[in-house]
């Protein structure tokens, strides 16, 4: 089966899928975007993610391209052209397509479109749940608006190059306080004495879906939550640690820069939070 993504109003071979050479984003990363997580056939969060993506928008003062409703119904589409069971959508809309200037174009031009589906193997997740994952901790060099889910991802995706060299899964950013700020492409938690601990809402981080669905649940649960900043050596005391994002949903972390959290294999707060995590997904 060709996968098939949707650009600027067209349902497209993948292969042949194409923006302009002078499209803002490819120039400038002038652009935002979004992942949603497919489960079972199911678009997840759609919600909070279409709202996200409007705040990001607003914030690079790119017009809306299309009502919530329109674009619920293209994500939609996609997923049923490929044929999507479990994976991952992913949108784009970027600024257009103008000469090549800093400055916003002079006459108005109308935000590219782009979605694209990718087939993910949840069973293959779930067992990373069973094992955790490692992170190497490094400097925090992204602009200074990470609230913005921009596709200016160079410094992420240096950070994971270099965790990857190192053998790690991940690196968790750390700003010139010593305080984690959130990992590449999920945010970052810690367990102490029961309680889950994980930075407040700012410039400095993404709201992740994952992370508000999470408080929500862990609230449910009864459990400790605390919003505010930790640091690496606190961190590395921890009971546990661990990441959430679409992709992940709640991943143990059992190493940070080679030292192992607690025992050093998944805690029993974790594997409760996955447990949870994963009837309300499912259920
Ligand atoms: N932080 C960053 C920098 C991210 O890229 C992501 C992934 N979108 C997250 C956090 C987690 O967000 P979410 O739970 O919405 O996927």
């Amino acid at each position: 089966l060709s996968r098939i993504a949707y650009v600027n109003g067209s349902y497209v071979y993948h292969l042949g899928a194409m923006v302009h050479v002078e499209d803002r984003g490819y120039q400038f990363s002038d652009a935002v975007y979004e992942v949603v997580a497919v489960l079972n056939g199911k678009i997840l969060d759609l919600e909070p993610h279409l709202a996200r993506l409007g705040r990001s928008l607003a914030g690079l003062q790119i017009g809306s391209p299309m009502s919530n409703k329109a674009l619920s119904v293209v994500l939609n589409e996609v997923r049923r052209l490929n044929r999507l069971r479990n994976g991952i959508l992913y949108f784009q809309v970027s600024r257009g397509v103008a000469t090549r200037e800093h400055g916003f174009p002079n006459t108005e031009v109308k935000p590219s479109v782009v979605v694209t589906a990718k087939r993910l193997n949840f069973d293959a997740i779930k067992k990373k749940q069973q094992l955790g994952i490692n992170v190497i901790t490094t400097a925090e060099t992204r602009w200074a608006r990470p609230d913005i889910k921009s596709v200016c991802l160079l410094a992420n995706v240096l950070a994971k190059a270099k965790a990857n060299k190192n053998g790690a899964t991940d690196a968790w950013f750390v700003d010139n306080d010593g305080m984690v700020t959130e990992g590449t492409a999920n945010n970052a938690w810690i367990i102490k004495d029961n309680m889950l601990i994980t930075r407040e809402l700012s410039n400095d981080i993404l709201a992740g879906i994952t992370r508000h669905t999470l408080l929500s649940v862990a609230n449910d649960l009864g459990m400790k939550i605390c919003e505010r900043s930790f640091s690496v050596v606190e961190a590395k005391g921890a009971d546990e640690a661990f990441i959430t994002s679409t992709t992940n949903f709640v991943m143990p972390v059992v190493k940070i820069d080679e030292q192992k959290i607690g025992d050093g294999k998944v805690g029993q707060v974790c594997k409760k939070l996955i447990k949870f995590y994963w009837n309300y997904l499912e259920g």
